[in-house]
């Protein structure tokens, strides 16, 4: 019999989730958590991956040969079709044209892939989350930055090279400003929590008054320089105190997410759009107004059928994602 267990590894832009997903039902077994730091070379890179991978296997009370493989999503650029890792600048910026795949194979004894993070959670989301026995939707997740993935036929749309989906450098804004990949004008220097958070910081050194400084006493002498300065859960707070400049600030990013959302519905007319993310998880509101931009400002005939919803796996679309694709899913 094939075991049911798989070990996922979601590897974002903070930290390292590792889990022993039973692929039969999505059920998260056991977990391991790590932190990343983007001075890793690529032999303390794997090695975190090791560590978390073992500790949630000793977690779950299994042994390697009792799962059937092993899936990693990660924040970075991927050759998913060779295992490799092209380049991950926000994880490990030494690290290039890394056989990641081949690495775990070799440790573990067990097949091993791996593919960009969002896709992997878009997969978890296909399997057991807001995608299920939907054949046609899109996912978007806001944090860091802003991710997208787009299944179509109920399979992951990867495009010639693999970065089908990156809705978060759709143009919503002509010479707009300055993306974190050098374009101009993309949607995640407009909604991603990195852009929210520069944007506070600017209209706080401008003197506005806000509940923010309350809640982050030591706000002025913070800078910016990852975007991770002001956490979701804060600004979820601030917006439910009524906060002025932050409720603004969110209805702004919001507004363009909305945007950005109603372009890739006129070109995709998908049937859901599903939105997750720790800044969409914590802020109600950046949903609300970016579902009402969407449905606005796409064609009459998508916007009538597509239905926006939240992501169904929270935190865990990652690794049971990640698992999924451990398993040959
Ligand atoms: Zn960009």
């Amino acid at each position: 019999m094939a075991p049911r267990h798989a070990l996922g590894i979601d590897f974002g832009g903070t930290k390292l989730l590792a889990a022993v997903v039973d692929t039969d039902t999505g059920e998260v077994v056991a977990t391991a958590k790590k932190k990343s730091s983007a001075q890793d070379r690529p032999e303390e890179l794997m090695g975190r991956l090791y560590d978390a991978g073992e500790a949630a296997l000793k977690a779950a009370k299994l042994k390697p040969p009792q799962i059937s493989g092993i899936g990693v999503g990660i924040a970075g650029q991927v050759d998913a079709d060779r295992g490799i890792l092209l380049g991950t600048p926000n994880l490990s910026q030494a690290t290039v044209d890394l056989p990641m795949a081949k690495l775990l194979r070799e440790r573990f004894g067990v097949p091993a892939a791996l593919r960009n993070d969002v896709q992997i959670a878009a997969l978890g989301e296909l399997h057991f989350g807001a995608g299920r026995g939907v054949a046609d939707f899109l996912c978007v997740f806001v944090g860091t930055g802003v991710g997208g993935a787009i299944v179509r036929d109920g399979r992951i749309l990867t495009g010639a090279s693999g970065s089908a989906g990156e809705i978060g450098h759709l143009v919503v804004d002509a010479g707009g400003r300055l993306c974190g990949c050098g374009g101009h004008g993309h949607l995640e220097a407009y909604a991603s929590r990195t852009a929210i958070t520069r944007s506070l910081l600017g209209d706080l050194k401008r003197g506005r008054k806000t509940t923010l400084r309350d809640l982050l006493p030591d706000l002025d002498q913070q800078d910016a320089p990852g975007g991770t300065a002001i956490r979701s859960g804060i600004l979820a707070k601030a917006v439910k105190a009524g906060d002025e400049l932050t409720t603004e600030t969110v209805r702004e990013a919001a507004r363009y997410l909305g945007l950005g959302i109603a372009s890739a519905i006129n070109l995709l007319n998908p049937q859901r759009v599903v939105l997750g993310g720790g800044v969409i998880e914590a802020v109600d509101l950046l949903f609300d107004v970016a579902a009402r931009y969407a449905r606005q400002e796409s064609l009459p005939t998508p916007a009538r059928s597509v239905e926006i919803v939240r992501a169904g796996l929270g935190d865990n679309a990652g690794v049971v994602g990640a698992a999924l694709l451990g398993a040959g899913a």
